[in-house]
């Protein structure tokens, strides 16, 4: 319902903007526009509490802008002499301690990260203006490419917005740790220009229930900050100063919105199974703790993705096994004796955290997931002994992800093995059959699904990333969105190999990429024999209703359908999609 606090215009005309449909739901507020200009306040005094993140927080963009300038060094070494000095210049300042001191200490003395840089390399730059000396002269240009780099580093970091629970965040992107701090904060909704269907920051608001809209060209100059705003998450469409006809439209549409969540309420004691019998599991994908509450009163069999890597987003260091140990059981204990799939850390590509990695040119094809873990024993093997010890109520299976080669799947068994011994040798309890399972998210894991399969527990289909690598389109880019397309049918070809690998070996095969929530794809899932699937909470009951709402036998003749077609919009045709 719209708060009495908002007081719509009748001089300022309606706007209505469109964009990607990118989390259901439908919502009422005001905007709060970030973009890059607003996020800079010259002389932004801070409170003594936020400090030591201030400083982090310059610290970090320090050290992401060195990595950054010595992967350009390397890149340039052999090419040209002159540009190789003036990155060496730049180098030279940013780790200059004394600079940096000043900076640190306009923080200490009550300035944000930003405004600290601003006037620090703002009164640098004036200096060298001053002097005679023409290369110093010169270096004041420099002074300002390194700045507007330094802030830029800073505005992909956790920054503070004031916004609350009337705002619909209107901004360029969001990083996942943005969608936290909005979460706590209780924002209506959320806007953005650019951003993928499967980005983990749609992911994030689809699983805190923030209705969002994402694609939205221009969006943070078209809309005024706190212009009253409704936004469609079900269909992509924004109304800004909506006139009164749109507003009771919407509201009507809203009450039916949430008379309809209560009637889905009485599907939780139902059976998830098809007319004609067959059951097909649903399981819930959670990212934080309080997610567990929704996955227990919508009847999840279990958890069947946990993110762990959320742990470090938020933490914004790698948890100790203590911190990890406590996380997990409290998983394990409060969903038991359901249980719970731990996903090891997914760290790398869009999921990033401050100071965490190194940077890379295309992280997306990068250090990431188990080739990260294998690379860093020390943290790999910390997180198997928590999740082991973690394990002592036989209620928890493990997950790798982003398995390419058929050896990092060994490689990570072996670890596994060897720390099950470490801890048996110290009579630490844990479930010595703990399930071992493998995320198919690569076409070259569906293409050796048969030889994963013997080694494997279970697989579960990571199709948000499948679709992204077989068909090389950036599932957060939203200029390639028409391309990532989880239903073409090459796709679908790589699912059915894998499922045909894990009925072979008797082996369970979910789906927990965004794909297994898809209106338009239940029957076409069940029908290619997936036996479990693994949605946001927030979606499970509605799945359950359409899973109740098929036959099996018609999915299977669906299924054989669609791996004939030869196009997404083939596909789209038969499952009756509408875009
Ligand atoms: C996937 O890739 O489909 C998946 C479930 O993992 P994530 O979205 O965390 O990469
Ligand atoms: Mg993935």
């Amino acid at each position: 319902m719209i708060r009495k606090t908002i007081q719509y215009s009748k001089k300022i005309p309606e706007q209505a903007l469109d964009g990607i449909p990118s989390s259901p739901g439908l919502a009422f507020g005001r905007a709060f526009i970030i973009s890059p200009d607003n996020i800079i306040i010259p002389d932004e005094k801070i409170d003594e509490s936020r400090i030591q993140e201030e400083l982090n927080r310059f610290h970090g963009a320090l050290h992401d802008l060195e990595a950054e300038l010595n992967f350009i060094l390397s890149r340039v070494s052999f090419e040209s002499y002159n540009v190789q000095t003036i990155i060496q210049a730049d180098l030279l300042i940013v780790k200059d301690d004394i600079f940096n001191n000043t900076v640190k200490n306009t923080i200490l003395s009550g300035y944000s990260s930003e405004s600290a840089i601003i006037k620090e390399f703002d009164k640098q730059k004036s200096f060298f203006n001053l002097t005679d000396d023409r290369t110093l002269r010169e270096r004041a240009a420099e002074i300002d490419h390194i700045k507007e780099r330094l802030l830029s580093f800073l505005r992909k970091r956790n920054i503070y917005y004031p916004v609350d629970e009337q705002s619909v965040v209107v901004a360029q992107s969001l990083t996942p740790a943005d969608l936290v701090h909005f979460r706590e904060a209780g924002i209506k909704g959320i806007i953005t220009e650019v951003g993928g269907i499967t980005s983990h920051a749609s992911i994030l608001a689809r699983s805190f229930e923030i209705p969002a809209v994402i694609g939205v060209t221009n969006a943070t100059e078209m809309i005024e900050h706190d212009s009253p705003l409704i936004i469609d998450g079900y269909y992509g469409k924004i109304f800004c100063n909506p006139k009164q006809k749109t507003i009771i439209e919407y509201q009507l549409r809203k009450s039916k919105e949430d008379l309809h969540r209560t009637e889905l309420r009485d599907l939780v004691k139902l059976a998830s199974k098809t007319i004609d019998g067959r059951e097909i599991k649903l399981y819930a994908n959670i990212d934080f703790m309080e997610d567990i509450e929704t996955s227990i009163q919508v009847a999840s069999e279990g958890i069947g993705l946990v993110r762990t890597e959320n742990m470090i987003i938020n933490l914004k260091h790698y948890p100790n096994e203590e911190e990890q140990y406590n996380w997990y059981c409290e998983l394990a204990d409060r969903i038991y004796p359901a249980s719970v799939t731990i996903r090891v850390f997914d760290i790398g590509s869009d999921k990033y955290s401050e100071g965490i990695l190194h940077h890379e040119n295309n992280p997306a094809l990068g250090l990431r997931g188990i080739r990260f873990l294998l690379s860093r024993p020390d943290i790999f093997e910390t997180q198997i002994r928590a999740i082991l010890r973690a394990s002592r109520n036989k209620n928890i299976k493990m997950m790798i992800p982003m398995i390419t080669h058929k050896s990092e799947a060994d490689r990570a068994i072996q670890l596994i093995e060897k720390n099950k011994k470490e801890l048996k040798a110290k009579h630490i309890s844990f479930d010595e059959d703990i399930s071992v399972g493998l995320m198919i998210e690569t076409p070259a894991a569906a293409l050796i699904a048969d030889k994963l399969a013997n080694i494997a527990s279970f697989f579960s289909i990571g199709t948000n990333d499948l679709a992204q690598y077989t068909l090389a389109a950036d599932r957060t880019n939203e200029m390639v969105s028409d391309i990532y397309n989880p239903l073409h049918p090459s796709v679908l070809q790589l699912i059915k190999l894998s499922v045909e690998a894990a009925q072979k070996y008797h082996l369970p095969v979910s789906i927990c990429g965004e794909l297994a929530g898809h209106a338009g794809a239940t029957a076409l899932l069940v029908g290619l024999g997936v036996d479990e699937l693994s949605v946001s909470p927030s979606i499970l009951l509605e799945l359950k209703h359409r899973i109740r709402s098929i036959n099996y036998k018609d999915s299977v003749r669906i299924a054989q359908a669609a791996l004939q077609c030869t196009s997404y919009d083939e596909v789209r045709e038969l499952l009756n999609i509408k875009n």
